[in-house]
């Protein structure tokens, strides 16, 4: 079974680049370049330059021992939490930044939800000079004013999104016909493995810093370079697609995605997709979505904004599809009891996406010298107000 992405773009059935005429010669150029670019030795030298003194790589592979001795396994946490801008998000904006300046663009757009896209995105223009303007949904825009503040602050231009629900795929559709009028200077950046190939592909590539670390980290801290399990969140996919790729044909990893159930996987408001979903379009990719009997897109809810996407990456599709990954699935109220659990027990406060992934410990069933690895997509500033409304439910005293 082949895990990768073929030459057509497609993973199994998934993936493709179903895309308007209009945009037809920009995906073009970036397929035919992608790779020779991130395989250009200069290219890497950048790449990996920035990843280590500007984002602060290697993230340590921190053994959690009282977490451990809870669920019985021995737990290590990949730390993307400790990234410049606090989650894994930045590894693809700096790779993406570096190959939009070798493909000469000059002007730099993107999507984003909760804003944490459009916070890295915003931050690695600022890095490199170029202009910068970041779609969100107005609705976005009022939920999540201390993330629009930051890019501001940065020098991006914040464009409100009005159509439709005025959230992150109203926001993505507004990039996409900016870059159908902009071809020539502008590139769009994508915050994760969505989209029409190349950039499923890319963007994995990007993040795959992740479980390159991992190897040498596992082999350094266990004597051996695989883990017995990988687990982490996903949204569209990029974190779990960075965390797994390494790991993809090695059978003996088994890999755990987390999906986000929002109130309840029945309940009408859920971003399950991977059951609640059918295989459509979204975004120029073939994937599993979540869509109405006549193909309309339904509105996803999760408490976390980083997992409320209505489709799901081609690669996790497919890795699903073959079964070759497992889902578990966390309500809000699971992720947000999994949040508090882990800042009390190892002193770390997570992003409500990564808290998800948390979730789906109990869920499991380790025997005792299993190595697992959890990746800690982000931290929990974010979410602070999120947090303060729960306190009370959880606090000592
Ligand atoms: C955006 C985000 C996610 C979800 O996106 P993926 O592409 O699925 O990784 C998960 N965790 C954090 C901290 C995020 O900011």
């Amino acid at each position: 079974m082949n895990y990768h992405v073929d030459e057509r773009g497609f993973y199994g059935e998934f993936g493709g680049a179903f895309i308007p005429e209009m945009l037809h010669g920009n995906i073009e150029k970036l397929r035919n370049q992608y790779l020779l670019h991130m395989e250009d030795p200069s290219f890497k030298d950048e790449f990996d330059a920035l990843m280590k003194d500007y984002v602060g790589r290697p993230s340590p592979l921190y053994f959690a021992p009282r977490l451990s001795d809870k669920y019985g396994a021995k737990i290590y946490l990949k730390r993307e939490d400790l990234n410049h801008t606090g989650a894994h998000k930045i590894n693809n904006t700096i790779g993406q930044i570096l190959l939009a300046k070798r493909l000469g663009k000059t002007r730099i757009i993107a999507e984003t939800g909760a804003g944490q896209h459009g916070v890295a995105t915003a931050t690695v223009c600022a890095l490199m000079g170029l202009r910068c303007i970041v779609y969100m949904g107005s609705v976005d825009i009022q939920r999540q004013a201390p993330n629009v503040a930051r890019m501001r602050m940065l020098g991006a231009e914040v464009r409100p999104a009005e159509s439709g629900s005025k959230t992150l795929k109203d926001a993505t559709n507004e990039a996409i016909r900016d870059w159908i009028n902009n071809p020539v200077e502008t590139h769009y950046i994508i915050g994760s493995v969505v989209g029409p190939h190349p950039y499923p592909d890319m963007v994995a590539r990007f993040q795959s810093v992740i479980s390159e670390e991992m190897k040498w980290q596992l082999q350094h801290q266990e004597g051996r370079d695989y883990p017995d399990y990988i687990m982490a969140c996903v949204g569209g996919g990029s974190n779990a697609a960075g965390a797994i790729y390494h790991y993809l044909d090695d059978d003996r990893v088994q890999i755990v995605l987390t999906e986000a159930a929002g109130k309840g996987i029945d309940t009408g408001e859920s971003a399950a997709t991977s059951v609640l979903g059918s295989k459509g379009i979204i975004h120029g990719s073939k994937t599993l979505l979540m869509q109405t009997d006549d193909g309309q897109i339904i509105e996803p809810y999760s408490i976390s904004a980083g997992l409320d996407y209505p489709g799901i990456g081609p690669m996790h599709a497919h890795l699903i599809h073959t079964k070759r990954a497992i889902v578990q699935y966390a309500t809000d109220d699971e992720a947000i009891k999994a949040a508090f659990e882990l800042s009390r027990i190892e002193g770390i406060i997570p992003a409500l996406e990564t808290a998800h992934s948390f979730a789906s410990l109990e869920k499991m069933k380790f025997n005792k010298e299993d190595v697992v690895v959890i990746n800690l997509s982000g931290r929990g500033d974010k979410d602070l107000a999120t947090y303060i409304e729960y306190l009370n439910d959880f606090s000592q005293s």
